[in-house]
């Protein structure tokens, strides 16, 4: 099995409901998102999936989250847009957008600080 990796940023505003903390507050990230797809097949060039494709979706997911105050999508209006809600968010999006078969999406992680790191997956 094979694994690629892109990682892009985004910066946002969110606040967590129900935290009691200073996160209660409005405030931002650069929010740093890394992307890793797996597979067992390689094309002709030798390579997993173009890393050209996954960033150009990558950062068409991102035209909703960037420079955005995340508390007001929808997808986040029955909760908190933790980041273990916004990885999870970001890998929904990309699995209607992204087209690398037979490779797939594997894991999405989104880092609130190089410390504090938060993953979605289906497998
Ligand atoms: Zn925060």
């Amino acid at each position: 099995m094979y694994t690629a990796r892109v990682e892009e940023w985004f910066a946002a505003a969110h606040f967590l409901k129900n935290f009691h903390g200073k996160c209660e507050n409005l405030h931002g990230h650069n929010y740093k998102v890394r992307v890793t797809v797996k597979g067992s097949q390689l094309d002709a060039g030798g390579m997993l999936c173009d890393f050209g494709i996954m960033k150009s979706v990558l950062k068409e997911v991102f035209k909703d989250l960037d420079h955005h105050n995340l508390n007001d999508l929808p997808f986040f209006s029955d909760g908190n847009p933790s980041a273990e809600r916004i990885a999870e968010y970001i890998y929904l999006e990309l699995e209607k957008l992204l087209d690398i078969k037979p490779a797939e999406l594997s894991l999405v992680e989104v880092f609130e600080t190089e410390k504090h790191v938060a993953s979605y997956t289906r497998n």
